[in-house]
């Protein structure tokens, strides 16, 4: 039976990979009959896209799309699937950190008769300390929080069948996820493991603060459980204050040290304040987030592509 591979690549500002990838991409894939390579130029600012134009002259197996700015890695690689013409569709990055050797094992597994393949990739030795407790303590929180359970060293490095990417079609949340979504989605998903190399070439895109902002988007967009954690403090402190209400009606009749209780008041005031601004933030994420999406604006725009 023949079948026909797609695979995705979201690229910003790889100008130093795009060769070195699609060099491996091509002779792993030499032993498939049909496949396309589906590079997403997320709006970069260096060669990336220059580069990927001129090899897709001389291999017609090459179809880009150039998004019309950056849009972040999550939403090209929804154009990616979007627009992938595949019977399966594989998705890895274009700095070599998910090795293209892995893929024939994933489309064994899919032939197989799984549905979805995902990939779990294992610590990477060099990641700076920060990554690795931050990355830790998002999976942590992300699971605690929300109905879906998402490992923690899950990739965006998977194989997606025809169908899989047909149903991802209906899902145009301007807050993707596609680390949440995909075992949210169901169907017959099962997994491998890998060893994530050094990046190629080039510098990671994900900063603290990008990584932060992931974090937050991550747990907002599958849970309000945060929601319920203001009624939760809010009730705690009721409590608190009710007991220190009667404490302070007993000092007032039957003692004789009147009202010396300005830090106490101060102090209460502020913790009191301090909580309110935080359930306020978590109530203004939510809504934001209702904001945004109300608008139903696309995900991305394309202004440029081959096929
Ligand atoms: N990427 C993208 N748009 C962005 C940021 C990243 O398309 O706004 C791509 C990037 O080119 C790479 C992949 O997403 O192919 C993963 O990014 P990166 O390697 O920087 O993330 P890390 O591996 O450090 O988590
Ligand atoms: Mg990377």
């Amino acid at each position: 039976m023949s079948f026909s591979v797609s695979v995705v690549i979201p690229c910003y500002n790889e100008q130093d990979n795009i060769g070195s990838i699609y060099s491996k991409l091509t002779e792993v894939l030499a032993s498939y009959e049909q496949y396309e390579l589906l590079f997403v130029d997320d709006g970069s600012s260096d060669l990336t896209l220059q580069k990927i134009i001129s090899l897709a002259e001389t291999d017609i197996r090459i179809h880009y799309i150039a998004l019309s700015r950056n849009f972040g890695h999550q939403q090209a690689l929804k154009a990616g699937l979007d627009h992938a013409s595949g019977d399966c569709v594989i998705s890895l990055d274009a700095d070599l950190q998910h090795p293209p050797s892995l893929i024939p094992e994933l489309i064994e597994k899919w032939q197989q008769g799984y549905d979805v393949v995902n990939t779990i990739r294992g610590e990477l030795k060099s990641l700076p300390l920060l990554k690795r407790i931050t990355s830790r303590l998002f999976y942590k929180s992300i699971n605690r929080l929300s109905s879906v359970e998402i490992n923690a060293g899950m990739a965006d490095f998977r194989l997606l069948d025809r169908k899989v990417v047909d149903a991802l079609k209906h899902f145009n949340e301007n807050y993707l996820f596609l680390r949440g979504l995909i075992p949210w989605l169901g169907f017959n998903q099962t997994a491998v493991n890998f060893q994530p190399a050094e990046r190629n070439s080039g510098s990671t895109k994900y900063r603290f603060s990008r990584m932060l902002k992931l974090g937050l988007d991550g747990v907002t967009s599958f849970s309000n459980k945060p929601l319920y954690l203001s009624i939760f403090i809010g009730s705690m402190i009721a409590a608190v204050a009710f007991l220190y209400g009667l404490y302070a009606v007993y000092i007032h009749f039957f003692t004789e040290s009147a009202l010396p209780g300005w830090t106490s008041i101060t102090a209460s005031v502020l913790f009191i304040g301090g909580i309110q601004l935080i359930m306020l933030g978590i109530i203004g994420i939510y809504l934001g987030k209702l904001f945004i999406e109300n608008k139903r604006r696309p995900n991305y725009l394309i202004r440029r592509k081959n096929f």
